[in-house]
């Protein structure tokens, strides 16, 4: 049997039929496993070919929205793209808890998105790095000049930085361009301005740039959001000092913090994605910022207030815009902003703040109550009789019975459809 070879030669040439020919001869796909392709949802087969490369299909996920916010005396609705059970439950009942004592406070600094340019084979980097700033005004004007349409927004590149940084192969003298991206995530408009100003920082020191990117620890755009849980909506003191508990735990060992704000994340990552943003470089700035004072620690902090119930704030970077990438051309993406009903991407940011702050108290609640599994179980244990074959009108009697039997398992599942079924 001959091997077969994934190297295709213009295989982005193709039209999408012909490309889910080929891949159907590689991988033995059915009639109709290219119909499955084929069925392209909302965002449809062209689009998403106008989006990236060799295109066949396009991914769903379920779209559900997260009730009870009142962020900033106002009320919205949050979709929230995810695969995975209970995040949405979760989020609607603690933002339901906040709304008890008012709902959540949400802020955000400015949209400053950094670029790094990086100048490299200095023999004085003081030196060079003085040039640079004296040259400050007219680089940033310079900037400017690259994006007339940011500017007019209110936006475009305020100041700059200069940091010497140790490398293994010498010194590098790293120019940070400070840039107001308004409503835009704002990636292109600063690797834009980076590469414009490249050659002329060149020039000032005879230095030699290498890179010219943004930085995704975004810590001048930071989100921050703020609330009181209710103790006896929570469930009691007890479980306050449980959540207290918690906290801490994460708070002083990475190996508890990564799954504390893997948590936070479950909630942002479902916002920024159903709302068309770079959920890669959400969770980049995210985790780096978590890491900032030398040790990675958790987003959020909490405190008892003096009757007892539950403070809670986070701040992270959040890189999230209105225009621009997929949020301006995903037709789901562009109704979830609609349904949120958002003008800014300040505001889209303070939300999505505030959704990671209720989803972490969700978490820890769960954790430092009933445990986390008692949630998933009832989403889980449908998966699991589904999966393995239960025939509708059994589900809920199978899922019932694996739940109260604690053996929500495949094979348990397996042996409920027999019996069931006689
Ligand atoms: P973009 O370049 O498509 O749009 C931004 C431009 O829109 C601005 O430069 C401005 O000229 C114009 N504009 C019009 N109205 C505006 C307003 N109200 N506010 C601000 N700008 C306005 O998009 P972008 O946001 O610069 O880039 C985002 C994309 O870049 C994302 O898809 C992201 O995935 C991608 N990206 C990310 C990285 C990274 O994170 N490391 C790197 C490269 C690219």
């Amino acid at each position: 049997m001959s091997e077969k070879s994934s190297e295709f030669k213009g295989f982005y040439k193709l039209s999408i039929d012909e490309r889910v020919k080929k891949v159907s001869e590689f991988s033995d796909l059915t009639d109709e496993d290219a119909e499955v392709l084929r069925r392209a949802g909302a965002l449809g087969l062209d689009s998403a070919a106008r989006m990236i490369e060799n295109v066949i299909g396009t991914f769903e996920l379920p779209l559900g929205v997260a009730v009870n916010f009142r962020i900033n005396g106002k009320d919205y609705l949050v979709p929230m793209a995810i695969e995975e059970p209970s995040v949405v439950a979760a989020s609607s009942k603690i933002a339901g808890v906040a709304r008890l004592k008012g709902g959540i406070e949400a802020s955000t600094t400015d949209p400053i998105m950094i670029a790094q340019i990086q100048l490299t084979d200095m023999a004085d980097p003081e030196a060079a790095g003085d040039k640079i700033l004296s040259a400050k005004a007219e680089l940033v004007a310079y900037a400017n000049e690259q994006d007339p349409m940011l500017v007019k927004f209110g936006g475009g590149a305020r100041d700059l930085e200069v940091r010497i940084i140790d490398t293994r192969r010498g010194p590098n003298v790293v120019t940070h361009l400070l840039v107001d991206c308004r409503d835009a995530m704002g990636a292109n408009a600063v690797n834009t301005m980076a590469e414009a100003l490249a050659p002329r920082i060149e020039d000032l020191t005879g230095g030699r740039v290498y890179l010219r990117i943004l930085s995704n620890l975004a810590d001048r755009r930071l989100a921050r959001a703020k609330a009181v849980f209710d103790k006896e909506a929570l469930g009691g003191e007890g479980v306050v000092d449980g959540i207290l508990e918690a906290y801490e735990f994460a708070d002083a060992d990475p190996y508890r913090a990564a799954t504390h704000n893997k948590g936070i994340m479950n909630g942002i990552i479902a916002v920024v994605r159903a709302t068309g943003n770079d959920t890669r470089a959400v969770e980049a700035g995210a985790h780096s910022f978590a890491a900032q004072t030398g040790r990675y620690r958790s987003l959020t902090r909490f405190e008892k207030t003096d009757d007892g119930h539950l403070m809670g704030e986070i701040e992270l970077p959040m890189a999230v815009g209105l225009i621009g990438g997929a949020t301006a051309v995903h037709p789901t993406a562009k109704l979830a902003v609609k349904i949120l009903g958002v003008k800014t991407a300040s505001e889209l940011g303070g939300i999505i703040a505030a959704v990671g702050l209720v989803q972490n108290v969700a978490a820890l609640r769960a954790l430092a109550s009933e445990g986390i599994q008692r949630g998933h179980m009832a989403l889980h244990a449908r998966n699991v009789a589904a999966t393995a074959g239960a025939p509708p009108e059994l589900v809920d009697e199978i899922v019932k019975r694996m739940i109260d039997e604690k053996k929500v398992r495949m094979d348990r599942a397996k042996e409920l459809i027999e019996e069931l079924s006689k």
